[in-house]
Protein backbone atom coordinates (compact mmCIF):
# COMPACT_ATOMS: atom_id res chain seq x y z
CA UNK A 1 0.00 0.00 0.00
CA UNK A 2 1.38 3.36 -0.82
CA UNK A 3 0.60 5.61 2.01
CA UNK A 4 1.29 8.71 0.38
CA UNK A 5 -0.84 8.33 -2.80
CA UNK A 6 -3.71 7.49 -0.46
CA UNK A 7 -2.84 10.47 2.09
CA UNK A 8 -3.21 12.63 -1.19
CA UNK A 9 -6.48 10.96 -2.11
CA UNK A 10 -7.62 11.70 1.51
CA UNK A 11 -6.89 15.62 1.83
CA UNK A 12 -8.39 15.87 -1.67
CA UNK A 13 -11.69 14.56 -0.86
CA UNK A 14 -11.59 15.80 2.47
CA UNK A 15 -10.85 19.40 0.78
CA UNK A 16 -13.59 18.99 -1.32
CA UNK A 17 -15.76 18.03 1.48
CA UNK A 18 -14.39 21.12 3.18
CA UNK A 19 -15.83 23.82 0.21
CA UNK A 20 -18.73 21.84 -0.21
CA UNK A 21 -19.73 22.59 3.66
CA UNK A 22 -18.58 26.40 2.57
CA UNK A 23 -21.06 26.40 -0.04
CA UNK A 24 -18.31 26.09 -2.90
CA UNK A 25 -19.48 22.91 -3.99
CA UNK A 26 -19.11 23.69 -7.57
CA UNK A 27 -15.52 25.31 -7.88
CA UNK A 28 -13.06 23.00 -8.76
CA UNK A 29 -10.75 25.10 -7.50
CA UNK A 30 -11.69 24.85 -3.87
CA UNK A 31 -9.10 23.09 -2.64
CA UNK A 32 -6.77 25.60 -3.56
CA UNK A 33 -5.63 27.72 -0.32
CA UNK A 34 -8.09 30.34 0.70
CA UNK A 35 -10.97 28.78 -1.59
CA UNK A 36 -12.68 26.94 0.80
CA UNK A 37 -15.46 29.10 1.24
CA UNK A 38 -14.24 30.42 4.90
CA UNK A 39 -14.74 27.34 6.45
CA UNK A 40 -11.73 25.72 8.44
CA UNK A 41 -10.41 21.99 9.01
CA UNK A 42 -10.25 21.68 13.10
CA UNK A 43 -9.48 17.71 13.02
CA UNK A 44 -9.02 15.02 10.48
CA UNK A 45 -9.84 11.30 12.02
CA UNK A 46 -8.61 8.59 10.11
CA UNK A 47 -9.28 4.46 11.03
CA UNK A 48 -7.61 2.37 9.24
CA UNK A 49 -8.19 -1.95 9.84
CA UNK A 50 -5.15 -3.29 11.14
CA UNK A 51 -5.61 -5.64 8.36
CA UNK A 52 -6.15 -3.16 5.06
CA UNK A 53 -2.05 -3.50 4.75
CA UNK A 54 -1.62 0.50 5.47
CA UNK A 55 0.73 1.40 7.94
CA UNK A 56 -0.74 4.04 10.63
CA UNK A 57 2.49 5.66 11.04
CA UNK A 58 3.54 6.33 7.66
CA UNK A 59 0.40 7.77 6.77
CA UNK A 60 0.26 9.91 10.01
CA UNK A 61 3.34 11.25 8.05
CA UNK A 62 2.18 11.62 4.47
CA UNK A 63 -1.02 13.35 5.76
CA UNK A 64 0.67 16.05 7.56
CA UNK A 65 2.78 16.19 4.25
CA UNK A 66 -0.23 16.43 2.21
CA UNK A 67 -2.04 18.77 4.40
CA UNK A 68 0.76 21.51 3.50
CA UNK A 69 -0.71 24.48 1.66
CA UNK A 70 -4.08 23.09 1.48
CA UNK A 71 -7.43 24.37 3.58
CA UNK A 72 -6.23 21.33 6.22
CA UNK A 73 -3.06 22.91 6.72
CA UNK A 74 -4.09 23.56 10.06
CA UNK A 75 -5.84 20.93 11.39
CA UNK A 76 -5.22 18.16 13.69
CA UNK A 77 -4.20 14.76 12.11
CA UNK A 78 -5.27 11.92 13.79
CA UNK A 79 -4.52 8.46 12.71
CA UNK A 80 -5.90 5.21 14.44
CA UNK A 81 -5.81 1.78 14.48
CA UNK A 82 -8.82 -0.28 14.14
CA UNK A 83 -8.56 -3.97 15.40
CA UNK A 84 -9.95 -6.51 13.29
CA UNK A 85 -13.42 -8.09 14.75
CA UNK A 86 -14.39 -11.41 14.26
CA UNK A 87 -17.96 -13.12 14.81
CA UNK A 88 -18.01 -16.56 16.26
CA UNK A 89 -20.35 -18.29 14.21
CA UNK A 90 -21.38 -21.02 16.33
CA UNK A 91 -22.21 -18.66 19.77
CA UNK A 92 -21.90 -14.92 17.91
CA UNK A 93 -19.26 -13.50 20.55
CA UNK A 94 -17.53 -10.97 18.88
CA UNK A 95 -13.61 -11.02 19.65
CA UNK A 96 -11.23 -8.83 18.77
CA UNK A 97 -8.94 -10.82 17.01
CA UNK A 98 -5.11 -11.08 16.03
CA UNK A 99 -3.76 -11.54 12.85
CA UNK A 100 -5.99 -13.83 11.10
CA UNK A 101 -7.79 -16.45 12.70
CA UNK A 102 -8.34 -16.87 17.04
CA UNK A 103 -9.70 -18.39 19.55
CA UNK A 104 -13.30 -17.80 20.54
CA UNK A 105 -12.98 -16.60 24.53
CA UNK A 106 -16.36 -18.13 25.53
CA UNK A 107 -16.64 -21.71 23.17
CA UNK A 108 -13.48 -22.04 22.56
CA UNK A 109 -14.15 -22.67 19.10
CA UNK A 110 -11.63 -21.65 16.31
CA UNK A 111 -12.70 -18.75 14.16
CA UNK A 112 -11.41 -17.91 11.16
CA UNK A 113 -12.76 -15.20 8.37
CA UNK A 114 -12.58 -11.67 9.49
CA UNK A 115 -15.39 -9.60 9.85
CA UNK A 116 -13.55 -6.36 10.03
CA UNK A 117 -10.12 -4.98 10.19
CA UNK A 118 -9.73 -3.66 6.44
CA UNK A 119 -11.65 -0.71 6.93
CA UNK A 120 -10.44 2.79 6.12
CA UNK A 121 -12.75 5.59 7.52
CA UNK A 122 -12.16 9.55 7.17
CA UNK A 123 -14.25 12.16 9.33
CA UNK A 124 -13.54 15.63 8.69
CA UNK A 125 -14.57 17.98 12.04
CA UNK A 126 -14.79 21.54 10.51
CA UNK A 127 -15.76 25.41 11.88
CA UNK A 128 -16.40 27.96 9.33
CA UNK A 129 -17.49 31.81 9.81
CA UNK A 130 -20.20 31.13 6.92
CA UNK A 131 -21.92 28.66 9.13
CA UNK A 132 -22.69 30.98 12.25
CA UNK A 133 -23.03 33.63 9.87
CA UNK A 134 -26.03 32.25 8.15
CA UNK A 135 -27.67 31.56 11.72
CA UNK A 136 -27.47 35.10 12.97
CA UNK A 137 -28.99 36.31 9.51
CA UNK A 138 -31.89 34.00 10.57
CA UNK A 139 -32.30 35.07 14.09
CA UNK A 140 -32.19 38.75 12.98
CA UNK A 141 -34.92 38.44 10.70
CA UNK A 142 -37.19 36.81 13.08
CA UNK A 143 -36.16 39.40 15.56
CA UNK A 144 -37.76 42.28 13.24
CA UNK A 145 -40.61 40.20 11.68
ZN1 LIG B 1 -17.86 -18.92 20.26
Amino acid sequence: MHELSLATDIVQAACVRLAAQGGHEKDLLASLPGRSGGMVAKRLVVRVGELSGVNAESLSFCLQAACGGTPLEAAEIDVTTVRPALLCPACGEVACAGRFDTVCPRCGRTISGVAGGRELDVELECDGPDVEGAEGDREDKCLEG
